[in-house]
């Protein structure tokens, strides 16, 4: 459930079976969250709401209204050019190097620019979509790669670096990034 408040914009509400007590956290877009026990009813969990307040201004990094919805306008579009993108290109290098995978999945997490299932579903972060395309190439000939190798050995490596001479270079730079919206 989402609450609308004038201070904190969009509060996730999560009634939750478990809890036993009220929990305060913030997600990933920088809007409140709530996690409250399963029964607690609404006018209940607006007053606590209201008891915490001071406490959640001093403590929890909640991003106000205006820039938690300029976060998704900004993820919108980005989700929206990696989808034009992203399936095009890893295409692109899986038939240059002869690699098959099952699916391309687009994600958005908070850590990882991109992952290999055992089951062959390639993962790219949307987030690709903000880094230098060297960079972004490398991303997906890395993933490509662990179609082959399913870890970080020196033959994988080998791999790597046959389609990307300048990987080393392009993870460096990678580093300087994080994939988050
Ligand atoms: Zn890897």
């Amino acid at each position: 459930m989402i609450l609308k408040d004038s201070e904190f914009g969009d509060i996730i509400v999560r009634k939750n079976t478990l809890s036993s007590g009220i929990k305060f956290s913030v997600s990933t877009s920088g809007r409140l969250a709530m996690s409250v026990p399963k029964s607690t009813p609404n006018f209940l969990i607006k007053r606590l709401l209201d008891q915490s307040r001071k406490q959640i201004r001093t403590k929890l990094p909640v991003k106000n209204p205006e820039t938690q919805r300029a976060r998704d306008t900004k993820k919108q579009l980005l989700k929206k050019s990696a989808k034009n993108y992203l399936p095009y290109r890893l295409d692109f290098y899986a038939k240059k190097y002869n690699y098959t995978y099952t699916s391309l999945r687009l994600s958005h997490a908070n850590t990882r620019w991109g992952s290999r299932s055992s089951t062959g579903t390639i993962s790219l972060n949307i987030g690709l979509m903000n880094l230098p395309e060297p960079v972004r190439d490398y991303v997906i000939l890395h993933e490509l790669a662990h179609i082959n190798h399913m870890n970080h050995s020196a033959a994988f490596w080998a791999e790597v670096s046959k389609h990307d001479p300048n990987y080393k270079r392009h993870r460096k730079v990678l580093k300087m990034f994080t994939p988050g919206v």
